[in-house]
């Protein structure tokens, strides 16, 4: 249901993604990995439209959208969780809650679906009325992804969630994205820690320098030896 085809993305004259074509099936958590620099955030932020590509196609349930503004993206359903959170820190977590869902106007259901979230994240139920700038690391990164719900995406592109975590919290934020898979929305990880990423995954792909240099089942990539060395480093 996401598919880049031939995606190629430019910062200036230096190429960070380089004719990229891969597919991922909605319902599922699949995953892209890769070191430093390999181009995964760029490629999170050309999908949600903060990016032009240069050239190629992102085709979202069949339909091109390279050329949506991420307002657009957002309500064709794909929500976006920034590498390193970016709460609004002066607000109180249930006011950044709410900012997720500011392009819907079913108050019913936003107002349901913050219960959900209240309840899938109960140290943020508890810290409703506390400023975001007060969370630690971990809670703030539960919050980006809880704004992220808010928008009732379909899809969920997650940028790095397990950096600068514990490795309980870690482990926390892994079944946090089980759960959202649960409920019947696709995700698609970015990750440097390949362990957490492909134990979570059904497909993955490995980019290296702008492109894909191997992907498969997740499973099956655990025992990859060049997998295990580059990135699980064992
Ligand atoms: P990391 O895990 O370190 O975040 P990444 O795989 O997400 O890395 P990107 O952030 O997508 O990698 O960066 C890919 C390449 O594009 C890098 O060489 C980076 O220096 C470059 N790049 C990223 N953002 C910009 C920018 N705003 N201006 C210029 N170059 C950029």
């Amino acid at each position: 249901m996401i598919e880049l085809r031939n995606l190629t993305v430019h910062y200036g004259r230096a190429i960070a993604v380089s004719d990229v074509s891969i597919a991922f099936a909605s319902g599922s958590v699949n995953c892209i990995i890769g070191s430093n620099g390999a181009g995964k955030s760029t490629i999170l932020r050309t999908i949600s439209g903060l990016k032009k590509p240069s050239s190629g196609e992102i085709l979202f349930e069949g339909e091109p959208i390279q050329n949506l503004s991420p307002k657009a993206i957002v309500e064709r359903g794909i929500a976006h969780v920034p590498e390193g959170r970016h709460v609004f820190p002066e607000l109180t977590v249930e006011e950044n809650l709410k900012i997720g869902a500011y392009l819907r106007s079913d108050a019913a259901a936003v107002k349901r679906d913050l219960d959900q979230i209240c309840s899938m994240f109960p140290r943020l139920a508890e810290r409703r009325r506390q400023y975001a700038n007060t969370l630690s690391g971990g809670e703030q990164q539960m919050l980006a992804i809880g704004r992220a719900i808010m928008a009732a995406p379909k899809l969920v592109l997650m940028d790095e969630p397990s950096m600068g975590l514990s490795p309980v919290m870690v482990a926390a934020m892994a079944d946090v994205i089980r759960m959202i898979n649960k409920e019947g929305k696709s995700v698609l990880l970015v990750e440097q820690n390949a362990n957490v990423a492909l134990s979570l995954s059904e497909e993955a792909a490995v980019l290296e320098q702008g492109r894909i240099a191997l992907r498969g089942k997740a499973a099956a990539m655990m025992d990859d030896e060049h997998v295990r060395i580059a990135y699980i480093g064992v």
